[in-house]
């Protein structure tokens, strides 16, 4: 889709630290960091939101996401667990378009849930994120 920000990011038109990429799925980290580690799942079919998906794109899309959200626990090893969101529609605090999903590691029993939805990019340069990137690249399974 023309005006799509993560169509544009599956193209390379866009820039973004990526750590998983196939025929049906890029991940990449969100540039917020709400959590050191913090990775968007995209289909590369541009689909507004779950309300889009057929059996076949979520079987597809679904089945991905456990080897990527391993990839990332291993990545760093006080990463203690994740939660895994999907928003749909702004009522939703869905703010992009096309159907991603969130993987938010947890590094403690206190997180103030609402830090998810924090932008921290301030506090990462290009040389931060390439860190992550790499170490979530490092411990992938093939
Ligand atoms: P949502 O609010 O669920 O629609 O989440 C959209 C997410 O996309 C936010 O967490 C943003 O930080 C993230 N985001 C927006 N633009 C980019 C980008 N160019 N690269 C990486 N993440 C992005
Ligand atoms: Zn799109």
């Amino acid at each position: 889709m023309d005006d799509c920000i993560f169509c544009k990011i599956i193209a390379n038109e866009i820039p973004s630290y990526t750590v998983y990429e196939d025929d049906i799925v890029k991940a990449f980290l969100d540039i917020s960091q709400g959590t050191p580690g913090h990775t968007l799942v995209i289909p590369k079919k541009h689909v507004p939101d779950l309300f889009a998906y057929d059996e076949e794109l979520a079987s597809a899309v679904f089945a991905r996401i456990p080897k990527i959200a391993r990839a990332v626990k291993a990545s760093n090893p006080t990463i203690k667990g994740m939660n895994v969101l999907n928003n749909n529609g702004a009522v939703a605090y869905q703010s992009v378009f096309h159907s991603h999903f969130h993987l938010v590691p947890r590094y403690t029993d206190h997180d103030d849930f609402k830090m998810i939805f924090k932008d921290n990019s301030a506090n990462y340069s290009a040389a931060d994120y390439q860190k992550i990137q790499q170490s979530i690249i490092d411990h992938m399974e093939d």
